[in-house]
């Protein structure tokens, strides 16, 4: 289902009126993509979809210390590490484009649910971060009806000719698959520790949450390779999270000849991980596989981050 948010700005929007008029030419109007959860659930999707559409796609830049900061002076205490970091980055995006989009991401897997966190993103946007910024925004739940015909109804929203969105669509779609082919870390080497670094897919591919994590790693000469969500049937199991859901799947297929270790990255505050971290660790320790999980939180440091991964590794040197 469509959110109507009955703003007349939207109304204006036309195939033919995708243009500000600028002294000497024609400026294409701009959306901003704050960088946070549905950015990282649909890699490439929005970017390739609205400029397809003629609409230029800003995103926010990765997550920093500064992120954190702000997040920390404008965000509900109470939210988890990536809700705060969502919010700073609709901040940083609000009064530099002509719209923000924040979809209402419901479901991503048929008969799954989302973190009921992202249900009230659109309405929080509007109601405080956005400041008057026209917020863009369309219901996915995978449940209802397929993502293509969400995409349809915006392109339908956004007074687009229904073949010019059925094209975009499509290439949105090729450029997703590929990105999410592309995102899981190549197999290690041989005489290499080889660790399956586990999480949200906005955790794992956020600069804060996942950079110290994988900087040491990597300086410590370990391969990583990060869980993958290319594949989206869901396993026949009583998790109905669908990302809960794919990293049981992933955990319950893997074994002891494959990974030296599972690191799961979860963050402060994080409703879900806490109801799953446990089933996630007796799952991994029964096939004798070492596991770690790290909590990020906004005050986390790499130095924090170090001992920890070192003291991992090294409990596996007295393992062998
Ligand atoms: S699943 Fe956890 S980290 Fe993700 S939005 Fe929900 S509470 Fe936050």
């Amino acid at each position: 289902m469509l959110i109507d948010t009955g703003q007349k700005f939207l109304k204006k929007l036309s195939a033919e009126h995708m243009w500000k008029k600028s002294a000497d030419s024609r400026v294409p109007l701009t959306i901003g993509l704050p960088r946070m959860f549905f950015y990282h659930i649909y890699p490439d999707l929005w970017e390739t979809f609205f400029s397809e559409l003629g609409i230029k796609p800003i995103v926010s830049g990765p997550s920093t210390a500064k992120t954190v900061e702000k997040a920390s002076q404008i965000s509900e205490t109470e939210h988890c590490l990536p809700n705060k970091l969502f919010d700073a980055h609709l901040a940083e995006l609000v009064g530099k484009v002509d719209m923000v989009f924040v979809p209402r991401v419901l479901s991503t897997i048929k008969n799954h649910l989302s973190c009921p966190k992202f249900g009230p993103l659109p309405d929080a946007a509007r109601a405080d971060i956005a400041r008057g910024t026209e917020v863009l925004s369309i219901d996915i739940d995978e449940t209802v009806c397929p993502l293509s015909d969400s995409l349809m109804l915006l392109g339908k929203k956004l007074n687009m000719r229904r073949d010019r969105t059925v094209s975009a669509i499509e290439r949105a779609f090729s450029a997703m698959e590929a990105a999410k082919k592309n995102t899981a870390r190549p197999a290690g080497k041989k005489g290499r520790p080889h660790f399956l670094l586990t999480g949200h897919p906005y955790t794992i591919h956020d600069n804060f949450i996942a950079g110290p994590v994988l900087n040491k790693l990597a300086s410590m000469g370990a391969d990583v390779e990060l869980i993958s969500f290319a594949d989206n049937t869901p396993s026949k199991s009583y998790i109905l999270w669908s990302t809960a859901n794919a990293i049981y799947h992933k955990l319950n297929t893997i074994s002891a000849d494959e990974y030296d270790g599972v690191i799961q990255l979860t963050v402060f505050n994080c409703g879900c991980d806490s109801m799953m971290i446990e089933t996630y660790r007796q799952l991994v320790r029964e096939k004798n596989i070492p596991y770690m999980y790290i909590m990020i939180d906004e005050h986390s440091a790499q130095a924090g981050v170090d001992t920890r991964v070192e003291a991992f590794i090294d409990s596996l040197r007295w393992r062998q």
